[in-house]
């Protein structure tokens, strides 16, 4: 029987950042993976619209689960960063009391964060606050420090994940949407895809978020809801920058971190995420709503007055993946069946956690007698600095890069200085699909103040050129979402791997 015949070690349904940390903390082994996703990039679920910030965990419940895994780590992210090739910035939080009831709970919050592990936090007065953060709020009573809460390139984690466990070994296979799990209870389980031949593997492992719950139904899992609990953000534009050098934190509640103003890593600011509770399996999950955006902009403004001088550039939403059994649910051998493992309800954390939660799934397997860690001493860990510029590069202040591909120095993108031959790059690099979105994640063109107006047709027709097809069958993110009304959705080229 040939290898490819054979059914997988480990089979991954879901490939946002969980999904993608786990395959690649399993391609370090010897093990036949496989990482499946309906969509045709990954991260395009809960993954792409998050605040960005890589967590201490210096405000979660001491003792949990969640708690453990962020606190390891965050201390992990930034030498992982730096191997993965991933933008990162330890520049810090600051947590604002805005009135006499919230600098009343610092102490509390102090102590939690000891309690958590978080040790290097500092109470601080009004006077060392407008020091630190002279935008910040003027009527502040004082403040939390939190020195080791950092920002980071939310896009660039799943792939750079997915990149490497693929330099490993394991297959990616996007635009395989799994409608369920037959025969969980044998050896060798059905992983059954609409309109595609069944995958085989010996352990599935259910990290499809927000479609987890629908997946645990076909198996017989323990059931739970998801109530999808809606984030909007506005972001704005890059002049704002400077404004701040830290996150502007709220003082949290039991429901949610509150809403926060914070540089991004790309050189803006953000603010954000409401927390509204939606119905099972609402469709409008990642829409925004006027009143929701107003909402954001207000604690905003109150945060960081001078805000209310700039008009953002861009809202979106992003869905919690808010689970009825409680936060970080994971059902080793769910339904009573050896090799299904079901992890849900990575809420808020996940960014931050994935790659100890990664770990921590490995090693419940390991025990459960259900895989063996013999390292592959073949496997990398990281991603090679050559393998494509980075928006971080900027290749068109190297003149000897230039002269050699004069690409390099035609711009395409003008707000987020883009050039043509770095849209080039992002599409050969490992596993890029021709989408508008998969080269805006990797490259930053779209992404600017005008928001795709002035570059959006020559971004697309350079895919088009590149991957030979016409510009009617370019999609935003895969087939059903062809740029033009007359595109073929059957004739698009789509990132459908291998
Ligand atoms: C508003 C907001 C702010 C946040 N801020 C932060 C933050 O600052 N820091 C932080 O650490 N975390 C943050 N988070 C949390 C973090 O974004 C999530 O915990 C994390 O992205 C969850 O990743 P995941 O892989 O579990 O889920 P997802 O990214 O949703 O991945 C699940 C994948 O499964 C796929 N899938 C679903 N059903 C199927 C199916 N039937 N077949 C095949 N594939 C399927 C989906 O396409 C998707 O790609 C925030 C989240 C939100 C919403």
């Amino acid at each position: 029987m040939s290898k490819e015949s054979e059914p997988y070690d480990v089979a991954i349904v879901g490939a946002g950042v969980v999904g993608c940390a786990l395959a690649f903390e399993l391609s370090r082994y010897q093990l036949r993976v496989s990482l499946l996703d309906k969509n045709y990039d990954v991260g395009e679920g809960t993954s792409k619209g998050n605040s960005a910030i890589i967590h201490t965990g210096f405000d979660a419940v001491p003792g949990t689960l969640e708690s453990q895994l962020v606190t390891r780590a965050s201390r992990r992210w930034p030498e992982l960063a730096r191997k993965l090739k991933i933008p990162f910035r330890q520049n810090g939080a600051l947590l604002l009391a805005l009135d006499g009831d919230q600098a009343r709970q610092l102490p509390k919050l102090y102590k939690k964060a000891l309690a958590n592990g978080v040790d290097d936090v500092e109470m601080i007065g009004p006077d060392e606050l407008r020091r630190l953060e002279p935008h910040a709020a003027p009527t502040a009573r004082g403040g939390l420090l939190v020195p080791r809460e950092s920002i980071i390139d939310p896009f660039m984690v799943p792939i750079a994940f997915a990149e490497a466990a693929v330099a490993n070994g394991v297959d990616l296979l996007l635009g395989r949407h799994v409608v369920g799990v037959a025969s969980a209870s044998e050896a060798v389980k059905m992983i059954i895809v609409d309109g595609d031949t069944p995958i085989r593997s010996r352990i599935v492992v259910n990290v499809a978020g927000l479609g987890s719950r629908r997946l645990t139904e076909t198996y017989r899992g323990e059931q739970f809801d998801i109530n999808p609990r809606r984030g909007q953000f506005l972001v704005y534009d890059r002049n704002t920058g400077s404004l701040i050098e830290r996150i502007l934190l709220p003082v949290p509640t039991a429901k949610t971190k509150g809403k926060l103003v914070t540089p991004t890593i790309f050189g803006n600011l953000l603010a954000g995420p409401t927390a509204e509770d939606l119905p099972l399996d609402d469709p409008e999950a990642t829409s925004t709503t006027l009143e929701g955006l107003l909402d954001v902009s207000e604690s905003a403004i109150r945060m960081c007055p001078p805000l209310s001088n700039h008009r953002p550039v861009a809202a979106y939403a992003g869905a919690r993946c808010n689970c009825s059994g409680g936060s970080y649910q994971i059902r080793v051998g769910d339904g009573g069946h050896r090799g299904m493992l079901t992890v849900t309800g990575v809420r808020s954390t996940g960014l931050t956690s994935s790659p100890a939660l990664a770990e921590y799934l490995v090693e419940r397997m390991q025990r459960e007698g259900w895989l063996t860690r013999t390292r592959d001493l073949t496997a990398g860990d990281g991603r090679p600095a050559t393998a494509w510029p980075g928006w971080w590069l900027h290749p068109f202040d190297n003149p000897e890069r230039v002269a050699a591909h004069p690409d390099y120095g035609r711009m395409l993108c003008f707000c987020e200085q883009i050039s043509r031959q770095e849209i080039v790059d992002a599409l050969d690099s490992p596993r890029c699909p021709p989408t508008l979105d998969a080269v805006k994640r990797r490259t930053r063109a779209l992404m600017g103040r005008c928001q795709g107006f002035n570059c959006l047709i020559r971004v697309a027709e350079l895919i088009g050129q590149h991957r030979g097809m016409p510009l009617e069958n370019v999609t935003k993110r895969g087939p059903g979402s062809e740029l033009l009304p007359h595109g073929n959705p059957a004739e698009t080229m789509t990132g459908r791997t291998p």
